[in-house]
């Protein structure tokens, strides 16, 4: 993600506050699965007692209407013994649930559908889930960041956005990044509307006034980084010099990108040579006119806005290693994501265009508010997840690099991405790992820069080559 309102100076603005969710669930019960999936900021996102492996959504939306028909079956594995367990889906109205082809029972409160299988599911056996379900989709109460879920325009295009929240205002999903799963969309939508998501394109099919869009994600992923975007979209399909498919989508005013769009090779050509092979099986991006305040690393095609830049790009793309590869296992990493997916905007200003990284460095120590100094970088607390990671996040990378040095910093990053490739991490986990590659025990430097609320001594603040 990249937010607009770090451009300016009240970063205590950005925040993603979710004020609808009800507290901690209590342990639940045995062959009961539990209600949350174990974030501490996030109790109740996500569900325990199985292993989501893929997602099938299948849904008809009417831009006039605004009515949203959905059938979205999800394959897990069961951890436990499950007489009941849940799924995340807000708003919507289910009209019917099966769990492996028999009906089942279900009840439906707050964002929290419990289902209990005719049978109950035998640890470690595999089943599906089909839930039939309906409505007007909604949007979280503004937060710092914007609004999150479904967001609308006048016109009834519609996108499906957000982080930490977004696939559950749309279909029922284990909504937690610690069970990433596949995802395939069918989108039937009347002619004339284009609906594009993530993963690769399959084939369009049309009849009845309606076109339907299929698109396939094959590698697992947290949901936050599936989309629907329905507009009148003009697309463009090609390929990156490695052969990745790219499918680049225009909505209506957003047609003077398509110049910036065509150098998404470029960049990931210099991010490769920096983290390592593309990590994804697609490219492109979505293209949008309404002014959402962020931009999303949605899964191997980012959300722009109108106001996207060619940084915004090597941001976004920056996360398709680390966030969308990399995965974070509690949003109190969330560092893992937007530390490194900033500094990779600080790597391509030094190489493609020339900016002394130093210089810039100081310039920014110089002038950085207390605000800045005072947003943790690791376990900043609910709501503050994105205050410090995009700034005060660039200048501790840009720190640590001078710390270890060029080489070493490379090499962290590079095995990094290769170690965690599709994997959860955590951030205690890339201290050490920066430890291991280095040699140094850094515990002084990452509490001074992480884990601090003060602008960090002198000897954290300059090391290395900056302390001249
Ligand atoms: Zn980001």
């Amino acid at each position: 993600m990249w937010l607009v309102c770090c451009l300016i100076s009240t970063l205590v603005a950005c925040t993603a506050q979710d004020p609808q969710q009800p507290p901690a669930t209590a342990k639940p019960a045995p062959g009961v699965g539990a209600a949350g999936a174990g974030d501490p900021y996030y109790p109740t996102d996500g569900n325990g007692g199985y292993d989501a492996t893929s997602y099938r959504v299948e849904v008809r939306y009417n831009p006039q209407t605004r009515r949203l028909a959905g059938t979205s079956t999800m394959t897990a594995e069961a951890t436990q013994t499950l007489q009941r367990f849940n799924l995340d889906l807000r708003t919507l109205t289910v009209g019917e649930v099966e769990v492996d082809a028999q009906p089942a029972r279900f009840g439906h409160r707050g964002s929290e559908l419990t289902i209990t299988p005719a049978k109950p599911l035998a640890k470690g056996s595999t089943f599906t889930v089909r839930v039939r379900y309906g409505g007007q989709p909604s949007r979280e109460a503004k937060s710092g960041v914007g609004q999150l879920g479904w967001l609308t325009k006048r016109s009834g295009a519609v996108y499906a956005l957000g982080e930490p929240h977004s696939a559950s205002f749309w279909y029922p999903v284990n909504e937690t990044p610690r069970d990433p799963a596949s995802f395939e969309l069918i989108a039937h939508v009347p002619e004339g509307w284009t609906a594009v998501s993530i993963g690769r394109r399959g084939k369009t099919s049309s009849g009845d006034g309606w076109t339907t869009f299929r698109w396939k994600e094959s590698t697992a992923i947290p949901s936050y980084l599936t989309t629907l975007a329905i507009d009148k979209f003009d697309i463009r399909q090609s390929k990156l010099s490695s052969g990745v498919p790219v499918v680049d989508a225009f909505a209506p005013g957003a047609e003077d990108k398509k110049a910036l769009a065509s150098r998404l090779d470029e960049v990931v050509r210099f991010l490769s040579s920096r983290f390592g092979s593309y990590p994804q099986k697609s490219a492109g991006g979505i293209y949008l006119d309404v002014d959402i305040p962020f931009a999303l690393e949605t899964n191997g095609r980012p959300t722009y806005a109108p106001w996207v830049s060619l940084s915004v790009i090597v941001h976004e793309y920056a996360h398709q290693w680390f966030g969308n590869s990399v995965l974070l296992t509690s949003w109190s990493d969330i560092c893992l994501n937007e530390c490194l997916a900033s500094y990779a905007e600080w790597l391509w200003a030094e190489a493609e265009e020339g900016a002394d990284l130093d210089t810039r460095y100081q310039a920014e120590v110089e002038i950085a508010s207390a605000d800045l100094w005072s947003s943790k970088l690791y376990d900043m607390g609910r709501g503050h997840e994105f205050d410090g990671v995009y700034d005060k996040g660039a200048l501790a990378m840009h720190a640590l690099r001078a710390e270890v040095g060029d080489k070493t910093f490379d090499k962290i990053l590079t095995e990094w991405a290769a170690k965690k490739r599709h994997r959860n991490a955590t951030w205690p986990e890339f201290e050490r790992h920066v430890e291991r590659v280095s040699g140094k025990d850094l515990d002084g430097f990452f509490d001074a820069w992480f884990r601090g609320t003060e602008k960090p001594a002198e000897r954290y603040l300059y090391p290395g080559r900056l302390s001249k």
